[in-house]
């Protein structure tokens, strides 16, 4: 399914976008919609798009530069280090690492286990089955 936008040039920055029965504010400079997706994900909504490609421009120069990937590979310009082996690691004698405490219930553990339906229920109690 297709949507029909209109688009309405105010000046050189700011579009009023028309979709179907309603109209968003675009500004490029501001990179701001009045649905607010634009500036809050930093990628052109389709409003934003509209006004974009209205205006000429190309849509990636909207996007913000932590989504390009000249931003991902600065980030992992430096050589990320493997662990090694865990024969070769460091391990500290001044403290150990515990499992968590655990409470049990006197008892019998409840049955946690959803039965199929052909198991039918458990709601016979054991008395009830021995009267039979
Ligand atoms: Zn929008």
């Amino acid at each position: 399914m297709s949507h029909q936008y209109g688009v309405r040039c105010h000046n050189a920055h700011l579009y009023k976008v028309q979709k179907n029965d309603k109209s968003f504010l675009v500004d490029l400079h501001m990179r701001t919609c009045e649905c607010g997706e634009f500036q809050l994900d930093q990628i052109p909504c389709s409003h934003a798009a509209t006004a974009i490609r209205s205006a000429g421009h190309d849509i990636y120069d909207y996007v913000d530069l932590y989504f390009k990937q000249v931003t991902l590979c600065l980030a992992y310009h430096d050589r990320v280090r493997s662990v090694s082996s865990q024969d070769e690691w460091t391990v500290s004698s001044s403290f150990k690492v515990c499992p968590p405490k655990s409470v049990h219930q006197a008892g019998r553990p409840k049955e946690r286990r959803y039965r199929s339906a052909g198991e039918g229920s458990n709601t016979r109690s054991r008395r009830q089955l021995f009267m039979y």
